[in-house]
C-alpha cells in the first residue's frame, strides 16, 4: 500500500462511537441525532424510490439544485450535490489545492480537514482559537499563517467542536484578510439552520466571488447517514468541481436526492428549522445545566450540536468503559498546538433522557 494509507486510521469519531455500542454507553461522542428524520423527508423519499433510481448527473439532480438554490438565495447553475458534506469539501480539497500547497485553518478543528488536505498533497496550517470565557478567532494569528504558498481559508461557522458563531466584525476581516492575499474561503456551513442567537453570517453573501459554501441535507434534516450535501461555488466554478466528483461517487444516491428537493422547501415552509432549533436549545440548556451544576466550566454555544467544557483531566476511554457515557476528548481536535487542559466535546443531539443518564454517569463517575 501507498504511504498514504496511514490516513486510513479510523477517525475518532467512529472509534468512540464503536465503543459506546460495545460498552453500552450513552453516546455523547460523534455527532448524530437520536431522533428520526422528519416524516415528510421519508414520504419523499418512499415516492421517490422506483421513480429516481437511475444516475443523476454528477453535478446533481437538477430540481435538487435548484432548491438549494432557490433555499440559499443562489443561482442553480453554481449549486453541486454531493455525498454529504464531507464529500464536498474532499471534491473542494482536490480542486483547490495540492502538493506545495498551504490550507489555513483554526483549531480545534473537525477532523477530516486534515486528511482531506493531506490527500490533495497539501499542508494543514493551524492557527489555534482563543479560549478565555468563550471561543474567539485570534485574526492577527490567522494574518502571520498567511504565506505565498497559501491557497485557501478552510473555516467553519456554526463551529465543530465549539458551537462558535462569528461575529459580523470577525467575518468582515476574515473576507478582508481572503481578498488581500487572494484567498479561497471554504465555508462549511452545514450547521446553518442550528443555532441559538442570531442567524450565522454567510461568508457567501460578504464574498462571493471566493466563497466555497459546503451544507448537509443529514444535518438539516436529522438524516447524516442519507449522504445529500451540496456546494454553492463562486459563479461559473460548479462544473468543474462537479468534474472532480465524478471520478469518485459519480453521483449521489437518486432517490434520496429526489426526496430532499420535495423536503427543502416544506422544512422552509412549515417552520421545521425553528422546530429543531427550539428542541435543541432545551436539550442544549439541560446539558450546560447538568454540567454546571456539577462545577465544571461550559463554553457556551451559538450553534451547532456541539458543547464544549472543561472536565477533570480523564481518560476518554476510561470513561466509555467505566463511566458509560462517551465524548470526544478536546485532543482529537488540535493538531499543531496543545488542547486546553481537560477539554471534552459533547454532542447534545441525543434525547433529553439519554443526556439525563449521561450527567447522572458522569456524576457518579467524576
Ligand atoms: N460531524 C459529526 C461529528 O463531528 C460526525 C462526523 C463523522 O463521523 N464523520 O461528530
Amino acid at each position: 500500500l501507498h504511504p498514504r494509507i496511514q490516513l486510513s486510521k479510523e477517525s475518532i469519531f467512529s472509534h468512540m462511537s464503536r465503543l459506546a455500542v460495545q460498552h453500552g454507553a450513552i453516546n455523547l461522542g460523534q455527532g448524530f441525532p437520536s431522533n428520526p428524520p422528519p416524516a415528510f423527508l421519508q414520504e419523499a423519499a418512499r415516492r421517490a424510490i422506483g421513480t429516481v433510481d437511475q444516475y443523476t448527473p454528477p453535478i446533481g439532480l437538477p430540481r435538487l439544485r435548484e432548491a438549494v438554490a432557490e433555499d440559499l438565495g443562489a443561482a442553480p447553475e453554481d449549486v453541486v450535490i454531493t455525498a454529504g458534506g464531507t464529500e464536498a469539501l474532499h471534491a473542494l480539497a482536490e480542486s483547490l489545492y495540492g502538493p506545495g500547497d498551504e490550507v489555513v485553518m483554526l483549531e480545534p478543528y473537525f477532523d477530516v480537514y486534515i486528511p482531506q488536505a493531506r490527500i490533495a498533497g497539501a499542508e494543514p496550517v493551524m492557527v489555534p482559537m482563543r479560549l478565555t470565557d468563550r471561543w474567539e478567532v485570534d485574526l492577527p494569528a490567522l494574518e502571520r499563517a498567511i504565506t505565498v504558498r497559501t491557497q485557501a481559508l478552510l473555516l467553519t461557522n456554526p463551529y465543530n467542536p465549539t458551537g462558535s458563531v462569528f461575529s459580523r466584525t470577525e467575518a468582515e476581516q476574515i473576507v478582508a484578510l481572503a481578498r488581500q492575499h487572494d484567498l479561497w474561503i471554504i465555508s462549511d456551513e452545514v450547521y446553518d439552520e442550528l443555532y441559538f442567537g442570531p442567524p450565522p453570517i454567510r461568508l457567501r453573501e460578504l464574498a462571493p466571488e471566493r466563497v466555497f459554501t459546503v451544507g448537509s441535507a443529514g444535518k438539516r434534516l436529522e438524516a447524516t447517514g442519507w449522504r445529500i450535501g451540496w456546494i454553492i461555488t463562486p459563479p461559473g466554478l460548479a462544473p468543474q468541481v462537479a468534474g472532480m466528483r465524478q471520478w469518485s461517487s459519480f453521483c449521489s444516491a437518486a432517490p434520496l436526492q429526489a426526496a430532499v428537493a420535495e423536503a427543502l422547501p416544506i422544512a422552509r415552509r412549515e417552520g421545521f428549522y425553528a422546530q429543531l432549533r427550539e428542541s435543541y436549545g432545551r436539550r442544549k440548556d439541560l446539558l450546560e445545566q447538568g454540567l454546571r451544576a456539577m462545577g465544571l466550566q461550559t463554553f457556551a454555544p451559538a450553534g451547532s450540536y456541539f458543547l464544549t467544557a472543561l472536565l477533570p483531566e480523564l481518560d476518554a476511554e476510561t470513561l466509555v468503559r467505566e463511566g458509560g457515557v462517551a465524548i470526544i476528548p478536546g485532543s482529537a481536535f488540535y493538531l499543531q498546538n496543545p488542547a486546553p487542559r481537560g477539554l471534552v466535546r459533547f454532542a447534545f443531539c441525543k434525547t433529553e433522557a439519554e443526556i439525563e443518564q449521561a450527567l447522572e454517569r458522569l456524576e457518579g463517575y467524576l
